[in-house]
C-alpha cells in the first residue's frame, strides 16, 4: 500500500499558457529601413494570449489604465473570437487602441498590476489592444460613435496631440463644435512628428485620428496660437465659449557647454522632425537630414533611443551610433523593450560619460567630444545614484554628428500673450486637478504642458479629465 502511494505520480496542474511572444523583424533586417519593427499577433496567437486573462472581478487592470479601458471586457471578446466587438469596446474610452497597443509603457500601468503577473508573466494586454485595433481597421470596419444634437457651443483645441484629439472626440461626441488650431502642417503631436515610423507608422496614428474629421472638427494647420491669435482674440472676437490647451511639451533643452553650437550638432527634436515629419529619410525628399560615421547622442531616455536607431537607419551599417550617458544601465529611464531593440541593432552604450566641451574642425564642424568618465555615488533627489566625475578622466570621443535629448520644456508663445494663465516655474501651466481648468475662466489644459514630458495614455487621461469639465461648463455658461 505505501509502495502504492509512493509511485503514484502526484495531481498535476493544468499547464499554464505562457506569455505569447510577439514576432519582430531581426535586427539586420529592420535597420535598413523605418519598416516597423514589431509585427503583432495573429488571431491564434491572440486567442492564446486573451485565455490567460482570468477575468478578475476586481479589475486591477481597469484601474491602472489612465482612460480605464474595459480591459477585461475586451479581452474576453477575444476568446470569444469577437475581434471587432473587442476593438469597438475598448474605442468606448480610448480613440486610438493602435497607437496605444503600440507605444503605451503598459509594464508600468495596466500589466504592473494585471493578477497573472503575480505567479507569472502578466496578460500581453497592449499586443492584445494593437491586435484588435488592427483588426478592425483593415477589415474596414470602423464605425463612427453617435453625436447628439448640436448643442450650439463652439470650443477651440490648440494642438492636436494625444491630449487635444482626445478632448476634440469627446466634445464632437456631445454635439459641441469643435476646431482645433495646429502650429504645424500635419495633426498628431509628438505621435506624428516624434516618435519614428518603425515604431508608429504615420498611416496608423493618421486612420485613428480621421475619426475626428468624419465627426466634423474644423481644423486649421499652420496656426500657432499665441503668435497668429490669441486666446483672448479666440474667446473675445471668433466666439469660442471655452478653450483646450494641449500644446505639449516640445522646446528641447540643451547641455549649454562650450562648442554646442558647431555644426552637425543638433537637438533629437529637431532630428527626429525633420526624419519624421519631413520624411528627410527619404531620397525624394527636399529636406534631406546629414547622419556621419560617428553619432553620438546625449541622454538614455525614449526620445534617446528613438533619435539613435533612427541615425543608424539614416546613417547606414557603417555609421556607428553611440548613446552617451552619465549614468549606469540600470538607471536608464528608457523603456526596458527600447534599450533592447537598440542594443540588437548594434547601438554602443558608452554609459558612466559625461561631456564637457565640443571640439569643432575648421569648417566649425563638430569633430571630437572632451568627455570625463563619472562613477555613482549616494543617491540624489530623484532616489537615483548620483554620478560623480572622476578626477583625471578627461578623454577625447571622436563624433561627426551630435543629438541631445536631454528633455524638453513648454514653449511660451501662449503663456507670453495669456499672463492671466498662470504657470509654474518650468513654464507647465497650473491647473485644478480634478477639472483641468487654469487660472482664466473658460480655458482648460492637459497632457505634457501641465505635466511636462510624460506619456501619450496620460495626455488622453488628462484629455478625458478636461472634456468632462469642459462639457459641465458649457451646460453652466
Ligand atoms: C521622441 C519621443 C518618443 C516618445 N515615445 C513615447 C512612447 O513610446 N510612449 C509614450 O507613451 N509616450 C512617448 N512620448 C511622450 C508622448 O509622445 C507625449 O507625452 C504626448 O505626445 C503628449 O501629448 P500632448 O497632446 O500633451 O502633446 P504633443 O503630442 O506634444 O502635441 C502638442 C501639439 O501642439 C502643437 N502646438 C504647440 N504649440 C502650439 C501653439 N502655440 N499653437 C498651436 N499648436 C501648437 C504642437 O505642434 C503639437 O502638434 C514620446 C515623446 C517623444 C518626443
Amino acid at each position: 500500500m505505501a509502495e502504492e502511494k509512493r509511485t503514484r505520480s502526484p495531481r498535476k496542474k493544468p499547464d499554464r499558457i505562457p506569455r505569447q511572444e510577439m514576432p519582430v523583424r531581426s535586427a539586420q533586417d529592420r535597420i535598413q529601413d523605418f519598416e516597423e519593427v514589431a509585427l503583432g499577433f495573429d488571431a491564434v496567437l491572440a486567442q492564446k494570449e486573451a485565455q490567460r486573462c482570468l477575468q478578475c472581478p476586481k479589475q486591477p487592470c481597469v484601474d491602472g489604465c489612465p482612460v480605464s479601458v474595459d480591459i477585461t471586457g475586451f479581452i474576453h471578446l477575444i476568446t470569444e473570437g469577437d475581434f471587432i466587438g473587442a476593438a469597438r469596446k475598448i474605442k468606448e474610452t480610448n480613440l486610438l487602441p493602435a497607437v496605444c497597443g503600440r507605444v503605451c509603457p503598459q509594464e508600468e500601468q495596466c500589466e504592473q498590476v494585471c493578477v497573472v503577473g503575480k505567479i507569472d508573466e502578466p496578460v500581453a494586454i497592449g499586443r492584445l489592444e494593437r491586435f484588435v485595433a488592427d483588426y478592425e481597421r483593415n477589415q474596414g470596419t470602423v464605425v463612427l460613435p453617435e453625436v447628439a444634437p448640436p448643442s450650439g457651443k463652439k470650443v477651440a483645441i490648440i494642438g492636436s496631440g494625444p491630449a487635444g484629439i482626445t478632448v476634440s472626440y469627446e466634445l464632437l461626441q456631445a454635439g459641441h463644435k469643435v476646431t482645433i488650431f495646429e502650429a504645424l502642417h500635419e495633426l498628431g503631436g509628438v505621435l506624428i512628428y516624434g516618435i519614428p515610423e518603425f515604431r508608429l507608422p504615420k498611416k496608423i496614428v493618421a486612420a485613428e485620428i480621421d475619426t475626428i474629421k468624419k465627426l466634423g472638427a474644423e481644423i486649421k494647420l499652420n496656426m500657432l496660437i499665441g503668435k497668429t491669435r490669441t486666446i483672448d482674440q479666440l474667446m473675445n472676437d471668433d466666439g469660442f465659449d471655452a478653450v483646450f490647451i494641449g500644446t505639449g511639451s516640445g522646446l528641447p533643452m540643451f547641455l549649454k557647454l562650450p562648442g554646442e553650437n558647431l555644426n552637425g550638432i543638433s537637438s533629437a527634436n529637431e532630428f527626429l522632425t525633420r526624419v519624421n515629419l519631413m520624411k528627410a529619410y527619404r531620397e525624394e525628399y527636399a529636406t534631406p537630414v546629414k547622419v556621419g560615421k560617428k553619432v553620438a547622442v546625449f541622454g538614455a531616455g525614449n526620445v534617446a533611443m528613438d533619435a539613435a536607431r533612427s541615425a543608424k537607419r539614416v546613417g547606414g551599417d557603417d555609421t556607428e551610433v553611440s548613446i552617451v550617458y552619465r549614468r549606469a544601465r540600470d538607471q536608464m529611464p528608457a523603456r526596458e523593450e527600447e534599450i533592447h531593440h537598440a542594443e540588437e541593432e548594434g547601438i554602443i552604450f558608452n554609459l558612466l560619460t559625461n561631456p564637457i566641451r565640443f571640439i569643432g574642425d575648421e569648417n566649425n564642424h563638430v569633430k571630437e567630444i572632451e568627455c570625463v568618465k563619472m562613477e555613482l555615488g549616494e543617491p540624489d533627489d530623484s532616489g537615483r545614484r548620483r554620478p560623480i566625475t572622476i578626477k583625471g578622466s578627461e578623454h577625447l570621443v571622436e563624433a561627426d554628428t551630435v543629438i541631445v535629448a536631454l528633455g524638453t520644456m513648454p514653449r511660451k508663445f501662449i503663456a507670453e500673450t495669456s499672463p492671466d494663465i498662470k504657470t509654474s516655474d518650468w513654464g507647465t501651466f497650473l491647473v485644478d486637478e480634478e477639472s483641468g481648468e487654469t487660472s482664466k475662466k473658460g480655458v482648460f489644459a492637459g497632457g505634457d504642458i501641465v505635466t511636462g514630458s510624460a506619456t501619450v495614455i496620460q495626455a488622453m487621461g488628462a484629455g478625458r479629465v478636461a472634456a468632462k469639465a469642459i462639457k459641465e461648463y458649457l451646460a453652466e455658461n
